[in-house]
Protein backbone atom coordinates (compact mmCIF):
# COMPACT_ATOMS: atom_id res chain seq x y z
CA UNK A 1 0.00 0.00 0.00
CA UNK A 2 1.55 3.27 -0.79
CA UNK A 3 2.26 6.25 1.93
CA UNK A 4 1.55 9.72 2.45
CA UNK A 5 4.94 10.91 1.94
CA UNK A 6 7.74 10.74 0.21
CA UNK A 7 11.22 12.18 1.89
CA UNK A 8 14.08 12.91 -0.49
CA UNK A 9 17.20 13.32 1.54
CA UNK A 10 19.26 14.83 -1.12
CA UNK A 11 22.84 14.65 0.52
CA UNK A 12 24.30 13.69 3.62
CA UNK A 13 26.70 16.52 3.67
CA UNK A 14 25.91 19.48 6.23
CA UNK A 15 27.81 22.46 7.71
CA UNK A 16 26.55 21.39 11.07
CA UNK A 17 27.15 19.08 13.75
CA UNK A 18 23.54 18.76 15.67
CA UNK A 19 23.89 16.86 18.91
CA UNK A 20 20.73 15.08 17.65
CA UNK A 21 21.69 13.96 13.90
CA UNK A 22 21.20 10.93 12.41
CA UNK A 23 22.60 11.99 9.26
CA UNK A 24 25.73 14.79 8.60
CA UNK A 25 26.10 14.33 12.31
CA UNK A 26 28.06 11.03 12.25
CA UNK A 27 30.95 12.28 9.78
CA UNK A 28 29.52 9.59 6.97
CA UNK A 29 31.60 10.66 4.41
CA UNK A 30 29.47 12.79 1.94
CA UNK A 31 27.62 11.60 -0.61
CA UNK A 32 24.86 13.30 -2.83
CA UNK A 33 21.97 12.31 -5.18
CA UNK A 34 22.09 13.54 -8.78
CA UNK A 35 19.36 16.26 -10.24
CA UNK A 36 18.72 12.83 -12.40
CA UNK A 37 18.48 10.60 -9.07
CA UNK A 38 16.33 13.11 -7.74
CA UNK A 39 13.72 13.57 -10.63
CA UNK A 40 13.55 9.93 -11.08
CA UNK A 41 12.93 9.04 -7.26
CA UNK A 42 9.78 11.34 -7.34
CA UNK A 43 8.37 9.94 -10.44
CA UNK A 44 9.01 6.44 -8.83
CA UNK A 45 6.95 7.18 -6.12
CA UNK A 46 4.30 9.02 -7.69
CA UNK A 47 3.67 6.46 -10.28
CA UNK A 48 2.73 3.97 -7.09
CA UNK A 49 1.77 6.80 -4.91
CA UNK A 50 -0.13 9.84 -6.79
CA UNK A 51 -3.60 8.70 -5.12
CA UNK A 52 -2.34 8.89 -1.80
CA UNK A 53 0.82 11.70 -1.87
CA UNK A 54 0.09 14.55 0.39
CA UNK A 55 3.47 15.85 0.71
CA UNK A 56 6.95 15.94 -0.72
CA UNK A 57 9.89 16.66 1.17
CA UNK A 58 13.28 17.53 0.56
CA UNK A 59 16.28 16.99 3.36
CA UNK A 60 19.18 16.18 4.17
CA UNK A 61 21.82 16.63 5.60
CA UNK A 62 21.53 20.43 4.37
CA UNK A 63 19.84 21.03 1.23
CA UNK A 64 21.02 23.92 0.29
CA UNK A 65 24.60 23.40 -0.43
CA UNK A 66 23.21 21.39 -3.43
CA UNK A 67 21.18 25.09 -4.30
CA UNK A 68 22.25 24.83 -7.98
CA UNK A 69 20.10 21.59 -7.87
CA UNK A 70 17.48 22.76 -6.48
CA UNK A 71 15.06 25.46 -8.79
CA UNK A 72 15.27 22.09 -11.43
CA UNK A 73 14.01 19.56 -8.63
CA UNK A 74 11.25 21.91 -6.91
CA UNK A 75 10.31 22.74 -10.47
CA UNK A 76 9.88 19.34 -11.23
CA UNK A 77 8.17 18.46 -8.07
CA UNK A 78 5.85 21.24 -8.90
CA UNK A 79 4.76 19.69 -12.34
CA UNK A 80 4.75 16.41 -11.05
CA UNK A 81 2.64 16.22 -7.69
CA UNK A 82 -0.93 15.65 -7.30
CA UNK A 83 -3.66 18.33 -6.84
CA UNK A 84 -3.62 18.94 -3.14
CA UNK A 85 -0.43 17.31 -2.07
CA UNK A 86 2.75 20.09 -0.98
CA UNK A 87 6.42 20.38 -0.80
CA UNK A 88 8.36 21.32 2.09
CA UNK A 89 12.05 21.69 2.28
CA UNK A 90 14.11 21.80 5.68
CA UNK A 91 17.36 23.56 6.06
CA UNK A 92 19.23 24.55 8.88
CA UNK A 93 19.30 28.50 7.66
CA UNK A 94 22.85 28.66 7.55
CA UNK A 95 23.21 29.23 3.66
CA UNK A 96 19.38 31.05 3.44
CA UNK A 97 19.66 34.10 0.99
CA UNK A 98 16.34 36.50 -0.48
CA UNK A 99 17.00 34.75 -3.63
CA UNK A 100 16.74 31.39 -2.80
CA UNK A 101 13.69 31.88 -0.36
CA UNK A 102 11.93 33.49 -3.38
CA UNK A 103 13.03 31.23 -5.72
CA UNK A 104 11.46 28.36 -3.15
CA UNK A 105 8.13 30.18 -2.42
CA UNK A 106 7.51 30.65 -6.38
CA UNK A 107 7.68 26.98 -6.35
CA UNK A 108 5.05 26.65 -3.87
CA UNK A 109 7.73 25.10 -1.14
CA UNK A 110 7.43 25.37 2.25
CA UNK A 111 10.46 26.20 3.97
CA UNK A 112 11.09 24.66 7.42
CA UNK A 113 14.11 26.11 9.25
CA UNK A 114 15.75 24.12 12.04
CA UNK A 115 16.19 26.30 14.74
CA UNK A 116 16.53 25.65 18.62
CA UNK A 117 16.28 29.51 19.70
CA UNK A 118 17.68 31.80 22.01
CA UNK A 119 22.10 31.32 21.49
CA UNK A 120 22.60 29.24 24.55
CA UNK A 121 20.30 26.64 23.18
CA UNK A 122 21.46 26.76 19.88
CA UNK A 123 24.43 26.82 20.26
CA UNK A 124 24.57 23.77 22.59
CA UNK A 125 22.38 21.75 19.88
CA UNK A 126 23.62 22.69 16.79
CA UNK A 127 27.09 23.88 16.40
CA UNK A 128 28.96 24.18 13.24
CA UNK A 129 30.83 21.47 11.58
CA UNK A 130 34.37 22.91 13.10
CA UNK A 131 32.60 22.80 16.63
CA UNK A 132 31.86 26.73 16.97
CA UNK A 133 28.95 28.66 17.40
CA UNK A 134 26.51 28.85 14.59
CA UNK A 135 24.13 30.89 16.46
CA UNK A 136 25.23 34.59 15.00
CA UNK A 137 25.73 33.22 11.26
CA UNK A 138 22.31 31.37 10.90
CA UNK A 139 20.41 34.35 12.44
CA UNK A 140 21.80 37.04 10.74
CA UNK A 141 20.56 35.07 7.44
CA UNK A 142 17.48 35.01 8.85
CA UNK A 143 17.05 38.80 9.72
CA UNK A 144 18.37 39.90 6.66
CA UNK A 145 15.33 38.61 4.92
CA UNK A 146 12.70 41.35 4.24
CA UNK A 147 9.86 40.92 7.37
CA UNK A 148 7.57 39.99 4.56
CA UNK A 149 9.59 36.65 3.59
CA UNK A 150 10.08 36.11 6.80
CA UNK A 151 6.27 36.01 7.79
CA UNK A 152 6.45 33.07 5.49
CA UNK A 153 8.64 30.60 6.76
CA UNK A 154 8.30 28.73 9.74
CA UNK A 155 10.71 27.28 12.59
CA UNK A 156 10.94 24.02 13.33
CA UNK A 157 12.54 23.96 16.58
CA UNK A 158 13.50 20.44 18.42
CA UNK A 159 13.33 20.64 22.33
CA UNK A 160 15.28 18.15 23.91
CA UNK A 161 16.88 17.50 27.54
CA UNK A 162 19.49 20.10 27.39
CA UNK A 163 17.49 23.04 26.06
CA UNK A 164 13.84 22.23 27.56
CA UNK A 165 14.77 24.17 30.96
CA UNK A 166 14.99 27.56 28.16
CA UNK A 167 11.71 26.34 26.11
CA UNK A 168 9.57 29.32 26.92
CA UNK A 169 12.79 31.85 26.10
CA UNK A 170 13.71 29.87 22.87
CA UNK A 171 9.89 29.90 21.62
CA UNK A 172 9.42 33.39 22.65
CA UNK A 173 12.46 34.34 20.62
CA UNK A 174 11.33 32.28 17.50
CA UNK A 175 8.03 34.17 17.61
CA UNK A 176 10.08 37.64 17.96
CA UNK A 177 11.86 36.88 14.63
CA UNK A 178 8.50 37.25 12.83
CA UNK A 179 8.14 34.04 11.60
CA UNK A 180 4.70 33.02 10.14
CA UNK A 181 4.32 29.58 12.64
CA UNK A 182 6.84 28.44 15.35
CA UNK A 183 6.20 24.12 15.28
CA UNK A 184 8.01 22.51 18.38
CA UNK A 185 8.55 18.67 18.77
CA UNK A 186 10.64 16.85 21.08
CA UNK A 187 13.59 14.25 20.46
CA UNK A 188 12.31 10.99 19.91
CA UNK A 189 14.78 8.89 21.72
CA UNK A 190 15.84 10.35 25.35
CA UNK A 191 14.74 8.46 28.17
CA UNK A 192 13.66 11.41 30.86
CA UNK A 193 14.91 10.97 34.45
CA UNK A 194 12.05 11.68 37.03
CA UNK A 195 13.17 14.74 38.01
CA UNK A 196 13.52 16.21 34.26
CA UNK A 197 10.03 15.11 33.91
CA UNK A 198 8.61 17.30 37.43
CA UNK A 199 10.82 20.21 36.03
CA UNK A 200 9.34 20.12 32.33
CA UNK A 201 5.83 20.19 34.04
CA UNK A 202 6.72 23.12 35.59
CA UNK A 203 8.43 24.75 32.65
CA UNK A 204 5.62 23.59 29.92
CA UNK A 205 3.05 25.58 32.29
CA UNK A 206 5.17 28.52 32.20
CA UNK A 207 5.13 28.27 28.61
CA UNK A 208 1.06 28.04 28.19
CA UNK A 209 0.82 31.24 30.64
CA UNK A 210 3.28 33.46 28.71
CA UNK A 211 2.77 32.70 25.04
CA UNK A 212 -0.67 32.18 25.13
CA UNK A 213 -2.00 34.99 22.69
CA UNK A 214 0.16 32.66 20.31
CA UNK A 215 -1.34 29.32 20.91
CA UNK A 216 -4.70 31.29 20.53
CA UNK A 217 -3.41 32.84 17.40
CA UNK A 218 -2.18 29.58 15.89
CA UNK A 219 1.45 30.92 15.38
CA UNK A 220 2.77 28.71 18.12
CA UNK A 221 1.80 25.73 17.13
CA UNK A 222 1.28 22.67 19.81
CA UNK A 223 3.12 19.46 19.98
CA UNK A 224 2.02 16.49 17.45
CA UNK A 225 1.52 13.66 19.44
CA UNK A 226 0.27 10.41 18.65
CA UNK A 227 -1.79 7.47 19.41
CA UNK A 228 -2.34 4.25 17.52
CA UNK A 229 -6.27 4.58 17.30
CA UNK A 230 -5.96 4.70 13.48
CA UNK A 231 -4.99 0.93 13.30
CA UNK A 232 -2.74 -1.55 11.41
CA UNK A 233 -4.26 -0.31 7.95
CA UNK A 234 -3.55 3.46 9.21
CA UNK A 235 -0.15 2.80 10.42
CA UNK A 236 0.79 1.08 7.48
CA UNK A 237 0.27 4.47 5.28
CA UNK A 238 1.90 6.46 8.20
CA UNK A 239 4.85 8.91 7.47
CA UNK A 240 7.35 8.85 4.65
CA UNK A 241 9.14 6.54 2.58
CA UNK A 242 12.90 8.22 2.43
CA UNK A 243 15.70 7.70 -0.75
CA UNK A 244 19.00 7.99 0.96
CA UNK A 245 22.21 9.19 -0.68
CA UNK A 246 23.11 5.56 -1.18
CA UNK A 247 20.26 5.78 -3.90
CA UNK A 248 17.49 2.94 -2.06
CA UNK A 249 14.70 3.37 -0.68
CA UNK A 250 13.76 3.05 3.09
CA UNK A 251 10.69 2.77 5.26
CA UNK A 252 11.21 5.85 7.33
CA UNK A 253 13.79 9.26 6.87
CA UNK A 254 15.37 8.24 9.45
CA UNK A 255 17.16 5.12 8.01
CA UNK A 256 17.50 6.94 4.86
CA UNK A 257 19.62 9.57 6.88
CA UNK A 258 21.53 6.84 8.56
CA UNK A 259 22.22 4.68 5.75
CA UNK A 260 25.48 5.35 5.14
CA UNK A 261 27.13 4.07 8.73
CA UNK A 262 24.37 1.21 8.95
CA UNK A 263 25.25 -2.16 8.56
CA UNK A 264 24.80 -4.03 5.68
CA UNK A 265 22.83 -6.95 7.60
CA UNK A 266 20.26 -3.93 8.40
CA UNK A 267 20.09 -2.27 4.87
CA UNK A 268 19.23 -5.41 2.94
CA UNK A 269 16.36 -5.81 5.78
CA UNK A 270 14.99 -2.44 5.29
CA UNK A 271 15.72 -1.20 1.97
CA UNK A 272 11.93 -1.71 0.02
CA UNK A 273 13.49 -0.15 -3.76
CA UNK A 274 16.02 1.42 -5.70
CA UNK A 275 16.44 3.91 -8.55
CA UNK A 276 16.62 0.66 -10.75
CA UNK A 277 13.84 -1.43 -9.59
CA UNK A 278 11.28 0.80 -8.33
CA UNK A 279 9.74 0.78 -4.82
CA UNK A 280 8.32 -2.52 -3.52
CA UNK A 281 5.30 -1.55 -1.42
CA UNK A 282 4.48 -5.11 -0.42
CA UNK A 283 7.89 -4.99 1.31
CA UNK A 284 6.94 -2.10 3.19
CA UNK A 285 3.96 -3.18 4.34
CA UNK A 286 5.34 -5.61 5.70
CA UNK A 287 8.34 -3.89 7.78
CA UNK A 288 5.15 -1.42 8.59
CA UNK A 289 3.24 -4.19 10.30
CA UNK A 290 5.94 -5.47 12.13
CA UNK A 291 6.70 -2.14 13.48
CA UNK A 292 3.37 -1.46 14.21
CA UNK A 293 3.21 -4.94 16.04
CA UNK A 294 5.78 -4.47 18.24
CA UNK A 295 5.06 -0.80 18.94
CA UNK A 296 1.45 -2.18 20.03
CA UNK A 297 3.09 -4.90 22.17
CA UNK A 298 4.96 -2.09 24.57
CA UNK A 299 1.62 -0.94 25.87
CA UNK A 300 1.90 2.82 25.64
CA UNK A 301 -0.95 4.46 24.29
CA UNK A 302 0.45 8.14 23.55
CA UNK A 303 3.62 8.77 21.49
CA UNK A 304 6.16 11.60 21.52
CA UNK A 305 5.68 11.86 17.81
CA UNK A 306 6.75 9.90 14.74
CA UNK A 307 6.50 6.24 15.83
CA UNK A 308 8.55 4.83 13.55
CA UNK A 309 11.45 7.20 14.12
CA UNK A 310 11.52 5.94 17.60
CA UNK A 311 11.39 2.15 16.42
CA UNK A 312 13.88 2.43 13.99
CA UNK A 313 16.55 5.06 16.80
CA UNK A 314 15.82 2.04 18.95
CA UNK A 315 17.04 -0.58 16.19
CA UNK A 316 19.74 1.36 14.95
CA UNK A 317 21.12 2.35 18.59
CA UNK A 318 20.63 -1.04 20.18
CA UNK A 319 18.49 0.13 22.92
CA UNK A 320 15.34 -1.74 23.93
CA UNK A 321 11.93 0.34 22.29
CA UNK A 322 9.66 -0.32 25.60
CA UNK A 323 11.62 2.18 27.70
CA UNK A 324 12.21 4.47 25.01
CA UNK A 325 8.16 4.91 24.11
CA UNK A 326 7.23 4.53 27.96
CA UNK A 327 9.52 7.83 28.81
CA UNK A 328 8.19 9.95 25.75
CA UNK A 329 4.67 8.57 26.67
CA UNK A 330 5.31 10.72 30.00
CA UNK A 331 6.77 13.63 28.05
CA UNK A 332 3.36 13.38 26.08
CA UNK A 333 1.39 13.25 28.66
CA UNK A 334 2.90 16.41 30.20
CA UNK A 335 2.64 18.28 26.97
CA UNK A 336 -0.76 17.20 26.94
CA UNK A 337 -1.71 18.02 30.66
CA UNK A 338 -0.03 21.44 29.74
CA UNK A 339 -2.61 21.99 27.08
CA UNK A 340 0.62 22.01 24.59
CA UNK A 341 -0.68 19.21 22.75
CA UNK A 342 -2.55 17.55 19.83
CA UNK A 343 -2.98 14.05 19.10
CA UNK A 344 -3.53 12.46 16.29
CA UNK A 345 -3.07 8.83 14.58
S1 LIG B 1 21.19 20.70 10.26
FE1 LIG B 1 20.09 18.75 10.01
S2 LIG B 1 21.43 17.47 8.76
FE2 LIG B 1 22.67 19.19 9.53
S3 LIG B 1 23.63 18.37 11.38
FE3 LIG B 1 21.74 19.42 11.99
S4 LIG B 1 20.14 17.81 12.07
FE4 LIG B 1 21.91 17.02 10.87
Amino acid sequence: MPTRELDLCVTNACNLRCRYCYAAGRNMGRTSLTAAEMRRAVDLYLKGASRTCDKISVSGGEPLLLWRLMPGLLGHIKSARPRGAGTELFTNGLLLSQDKVLSMLKAGVKVRLSLDGEKESHDACRPSASGRSSFGSVIGRVLALPPELRARLDAVPTVSIVSYRRMTENMLFLLALGLQAVKPSFVLDEVWPARDLRELARVLAALRRTAARHLRSGRLNKVALKDLSGGAADFRMSNEISIGTDRFFYPSSLVAASSPALSKALLEEWRIGSLSEGIDWEKLDALRDRAYAEIKSCGAELYLGCLLCMYYSSRIRKVPLKPLLKSGEKVARAVLEAGLGEVSP
